[in-house]
């Protein structure tokens, strides 16, 4: 590239920004002027005149998602002003909603629970972030405390769920590549759920996601899918990867201990002990995407724990700072040393506020017994549901799930022609907020500290939607 001192600096008038790449043109002749040039380029501007965010009193937020938000959601028509415990509220309304969403499975301490709220402010008059650079106290005390309370060796930090399972994917395949595996393969079920980055997208082996995001219609390689609960379709597969002869080996089998997104479809025994056995055969990895049903949701405080196995790796987030953006890669044997230094990161990833957080929900969930509140609350939502189901047969079918992370089923081509959608519709009309789960399951996953009363106000509500629903 033909590049001379004033071109350079024309560019770097023009860009303004961008100066590593910009630097990586720059021939080393010219890179011992570099400073100078930079300080003569910004000296010959002044700086720019910024609008200021708006101070709110007069904001139209829904013009203002309009014009500036990425339409990446269907939203509902509600602005949410403020939260206590399961209640949310509106900005136009004084009446509150009765939160059975909890940012889908999120707000395990409800909204603005006093003990989270008094530990993030205290951690922010401390220390809010720190590079990983550094020992932080407050990650090594929850990464304890995971390791105490799970199968798990060790921790790994980030921000979400999707973030999580993308370390455990590049953790499978570098235990598989230590093996001499050159194409290791990850096997994941129809219907599942592991987020919205590239990899975490092709484990997620549900087609309408994918639509659009293909190279030449491949997602990412070295993944394919078999329908979940189907043990004799996961050892046909497996054996065909592990019996090829063209460098495929079984890197990992990658699981939902329940689907989530996928419909509220817990998972069997049997076929996990088979997922387990298979994975020992062939040396690989059992990873298990607990970012649903993790952290005290199902009863346990991992999913897994229901089924009566224990994985290689499980991934956490979601609940794990009670909405605070926290994710950890929990592992376990040989695959908690996988990784070494430089193989992963994260900047945020385990930083004091979030770990803080993440510290709070355990704690809370420990001395409030939030485990034997999931377990009642869950007894009486599930006979509650089941009620209604018996009481309404054209529209409602089965009940299912584990604990507080429940579904009630909504009959395809039933006579009202309602989907779980509308009657997630009419059931934000009566004040209580719930949301689909795949093509026909209404789910219910209120915050683990929700009360015997409020889950006794969602069944009416629930029951008030059901009977607008079959009069119309
Ligand atoms: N895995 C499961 C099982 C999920 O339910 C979700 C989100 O719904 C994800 C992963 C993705 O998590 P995140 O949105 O935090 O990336």
């Amino acid at each position: 590239m033909m590049m001379n001192r004033f071109t350079y600096c024309a560019l770097m008038i023009l860009l303004n920004s961008s100066t590593t790449t910009i630097t990586a043109f720059v021939p080393s002749s010219l890179k011992q002027q570099q400073s100078s040039l930079f300080v003569a380029a910004d000296a010959t501007r002044t700086a720019p005149v910024l609008v200021p965010p708006t101070d709110g009193s007069t904001d139209d937020i829904t013009t203002m998602y309009d014009t500036n938000v990425q339409k990446t959601y269907g939203r509902y028509p509600l602005t949410i002003k403020s939260g206590k415990g399961c209640k949310l509220f509106t900005t136009t309304s004084d009446d509150y909603y009765l939160d059975f969403v909890s940012g889908i499975a999120t707000c395990a301490l409800g909204h603005a629970h006093p003990k989270l709220t008094e530990a993030i402010t205290q951690q922010m008059q401390k220390v809010h972030h720190v590079s990983n650079l550094y020992y932080i106290p407050e990650q090594a005390r929850l990464a304890k405390w995971l390791c105490d309370n799970s199968c798990a060796d060790k921790a790994f930090f980030c921000n979400s769920g999707a973030e999580a399972n993308e370390a455990a994917i590049k953790c499978a395949r570098k235990h598989a590549s230590k093996k001499g595996i050159t194409k290791p393969v990850i096997v994941t079920a129809e219907q599942s759920f592991h987020g919205r980055t590239l990899a975490a997208l092709t484990a997620t082996a549900q087609p309408k996601y994918h639509k659009g995001f293909t190279y030449d219609g491949e997602m990412v390689p070295g993944f394919v899918s078999v329908p979940y609960n189907d043990i004799e379709k996961l050892k046909e597969i497996v054996a065909e990867i592990t019996n090829a002869d063209d460098g495929r080996g079984l890197a990992a089998i990658m699981l939902e201990p329940l689907q989530g997104e996928g419909g509220i479809v817990p998972g069997k025994k049997e076929y996990f002990a088979e997922a387990r056995r298979l994975c020992d055969e062939a040396g690989a990895l059992l990873v298990l995407d607990e970012v649903q049903a993790g952290m005290g949701r199902t009863g346990m405080l991992w999913g897994h724990e229901n089924l009566d196995i224990e994985p290689d790796i499980f991934t956490s987030a979601k609940a794990l700072g009670g909405g605070v953006p926290i994710g950890a890669m929990m592992a376990l044997g040989f695959a908690a040393t996988t990784f070494q230094p430089g193989d992963h990161a994260s900047t945020y990833g385990g930083n004091p506020l979030a770990c803080a957080a993440g510290l709070t929900v355990a704690k809370t969930i420990c001395e409030e017994n939030l485990l034997q509140n999931v377990r009642d609350r869950s007894q009486q939502l599930s006979s509650g549901l089941k009620l209604l189901s018996e009481k309404y047969p054209q529209l409602l079918g089965e009940v299912r799930g584990w604990g507080l992370l429940m579904g009630i089923v909504v009959l395809d081509g039933n006579e009202y022609k309602a989907s779980a959608g509308d009657v997630v519709g009419e059931c934000m009309k009566e004040g209580l907020l719930l949301v689909p789960a795949g093509a026909n399951v209404v789910r219910f996953v209120p915050p683990l500290i929700v009360t015997e009363e409020e889950i006794n106000e969602a069944l009416t509500k629930f029951e008030a939607a059901i009977q607008t629903t079959t009069k119309a």
